[in-house]
This record gives structure tokens, sequence and C-alpha cells, in this order.
């Protein structure tokens, strides 16, 4: 896999979009950060890194989520597609506000469609 993988790029620049809301803990509605993260979540980009790209990820030893570091996730955003497509204020519709939410879309129509093209859709 080339390192300028277009897919990849994608999902470092969604990645990088929906961090700030996250770590501000869901955009200042929780106090405890990574509340969205579940073990079935974790095991799902276990199972997508293994089908799509023939990877194992490496567990971090956390008690209840497999790839949960220190400081985060520790899975490349590219793995965990269900996870790095996850922001709380679209999901539920809060918002996020109108430069956020137009950029969101346009990356998420853009890894859809890479993901079409290459045959990885989460
Ligand atoms: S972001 Fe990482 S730690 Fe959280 S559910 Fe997804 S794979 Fe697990």
């Amino acid at each position: 896999m080339p390192a300028d993988d277009p897919l990849k790029a994608l999902y470092r620049e969604m990645a990088a979009l929906t961090e700030p809301e996250c770590s501000g803990g869901c955009g200042g509605r929780e106090r405890r950060l990574y509340r969205c993260c579940e073990r079935r979540y974790c095991e799902a980009a276990r199972e997508y890194a293994r089908t799509r790209y023939g990877l194992e990820l490496q567990e971090t030893g956390h008690p209840e989520l497999p790839f949960m570091g220190e400081s985060g996730c520790v899975v490349d955003a590219y793995l965990r597609p269900i996870c790095a497509l996850h922001v709380c204020g679209i999901a539920y519709g809060c918002g996020l506000d109108e430069v956020k939410s137009k950029e969101y879309y346009r990356l998420r129509n853009e890894i859809i469609d890479e993901g079409r093209r290459q045959g990885k859709l989460p």
C-alpha cells in the first residue's frame, strides 16, 4: 500500500476534524473522554483491519477497550472506520458549526467513494 493512499489521507483529515470535539469531552457535553468507545467497536476495528488489510491490531492491555491507550485510541483512523466517522454532533443531531459540518460531509462522501473504489467500505 503506497504511503500516500488517498483513503488513509482522508481518514487522517477526518480524525483531525473530529479530534477537538472528542478531546473536549464530546463538545463539552460529557465529562468522561471517549465515552462513545465500546468493546464491540474495538472488535469491529479488529475485524476490519484483519479482513481488509490483513493486519492484526496490537492490544494495549486496557481492561475494557483492547485498543485504548493512555492518550486515546492507538489504531490509525483508516483501520477503525466506524469510530473515525462517528462524531456526536452529527450522530445525535446537535450539530457541528456550519463550516465543520460541511467539511465533515465532504470528507465522509469522499471516504465512501474512495472506499468503494478500493473495496474497503466499513
Ligand atoms: S476509537 Fe479505538 S478504542 Fe475507541 S472503540 Fe474505536 S477502536 Fe476501540
